[in-house]
């Protein structure tokens, strides 16, 4: 009988020692491999929240401490700005993001630095810090203006994404409804300007059409910061097959955004309602109290109790299937970390992404597999789109 007992204890605790074992070998290569997350929203809670990145918290999902834990050296940090700042406003709003970034890595160089080509990512990243790279997150950022857009460039902004929640005066959103048939040829001057001075084409949030005028035009390899595969979870920002074999033609690479409604169908229906319940009506302020507005907005954003039905299962299988349809050199992750509200169980934080990369594993992906999709094939985008 003991001897039954002891047996059935050993059987019992099988699946996870097997469990373990996966995480030692997922944290063994993620040494071998820089971790690229090519979108997280942490900025937002440094500009509204005052956020000191640079200590531990259990509050939000990323700060320095948490991204080396998870193995993820070069996040793209995201400045992120609402469509209601309009014109200079927007441009101030950036500015104010590109500002607090820059307290950041002056108040912790040991830790940070920013980087803005692949071989800068490979320096900072041996030096053991965090390189940081930035993503204007919204055409409407650069006020029309192609000057604009370069002096982002200048300032260390290596991608934009060329719309956001509405369409703006060349591009439309997946999110609202058309009225430019995709991109005017304004937006198309724009993805060529991108091309000329090596700034990554971002097509996350677009609309499919808009996706489609992007990789006509654009002559490098672009970007779907974070996005998933609409044949699991059906919501307009996610990509359709059709457009996941044009990503690989084109040579781009997908993010998997981790976002509940984004992963799974069944928090898909709360993310069309949350959607359809923002407002089209723009708040007609400026300055201070436009900030105030966002604030108020931001928290109210914060406050939404989800429980969601999405668990890091959803994840690989997001991955599976882009892998599948797309090809093993064009799929990567862009967790949308901080701009989400309920992660899914498993992946709370970016400190999990190590967990993501043993389940990946355990799912029978082959090391060098893995390090492409943590990072290898972003790594590769950033390299052919800068130039180095
Ligand atoms: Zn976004």
């Amino acid at each position: 009988m003991r001897k039954w007992i002891c047996l059935l204890s050993v059987l019992a605790a099988l699946p996870a020692m097997a469990q373990e074992d996966y995480l030692a070998r997922a944290r063994k290569l993620s040494k071998q491999y820089i971790g690229i997350d090519s979108h997280i929203d942490t900025l937002q809670r440094v500009l509204i929240g005052k956020v000191d990145i640079g200590k531990r918290s259990n509050q939000g999902h990323a700060d320095l401490p948490r991204l080396r834990e998870g193995g993820v050296r070069a996040p793209f940090f995201a400045l992120w700005v609402p469509t209601y700042f309009k014109g200079a406003e927007a441009v101030r709003r950036t500015l104010d993001l590109r500002d607090v970034m820059q307290q950041v890595l002056d108040r912790y160089p040991d830790q940070i630095e920013l980087a803005t080509s692949a071989a800068a990512i490979e320096r900072i990243a041996r030096a053991g810090k965090i390189a940081a790279v930035l993503s204007a997150e919204g055409g409407h950022q650069i006020d029309d203006d192609l000057a604009v857009l370069r002096e982002y460039r200048r300032i260390g902004i290596l991608s934009m994404t060329l719309s956001h929640f509405r369409n703006n005066d060349w591009a439309d959103s997946s999110t609202d409804k058309p009225v430019h048939n995709g991109l005017t040829e304004f937006g198309k001057q724009v993805v060529r300007e991108m091309n000329r001075i090596g700034m990554i084409v971002d097509v996350s949030h677009v609309s499919d059409k808009t996706f489609y005028d992007a990789l006509a035009v654009s002559t490098k390899p672009v970007l779907v910061s974070h996005s998933s595969c609409r044949a699991l979870s059906d919501v307009a920002r996610n990509v359709t097959d059709d457009m996941l074999r044009a990503l690989a033609k084109n040579g781009g690479v997908i993010g998997i955004n981790f976002g509940e409604g984004f992963l799974n169908p069944k928090d898909a229906e709360l993310l069309k309602k949350s959607i359809n319940a923002i407002s089209f009506q723009a708040p007609d302020l400026t300055g201070k109290a436009l900030d105030d507005y966002a604030a108020t907005e931001y928290r109210r954003d914060l406050e939404q109790s989800v429980k969601p039905f999405a668990t890091i299962d959803d994840a690989v299988a997001q991955i599976d299937h882009a892998v599948k349809v797309a090809g093993i050199d064009h799929v990567g992750i862009g967790s949308d970390f901080d701009g989400i509200v309920a992660p899914p169980r498993g992946l709370e934080d970016i400190s999990k992404m190590t967990y993501l990369a043993a389940a990946l594993l355990k799912k029978g992906y082959r090391d060098e597999d893995v390090k492409k999709i943590m990072g290898g094939n972003t790594l590769r985008l950033i390299r052919q789109v800068v130039g180095q």
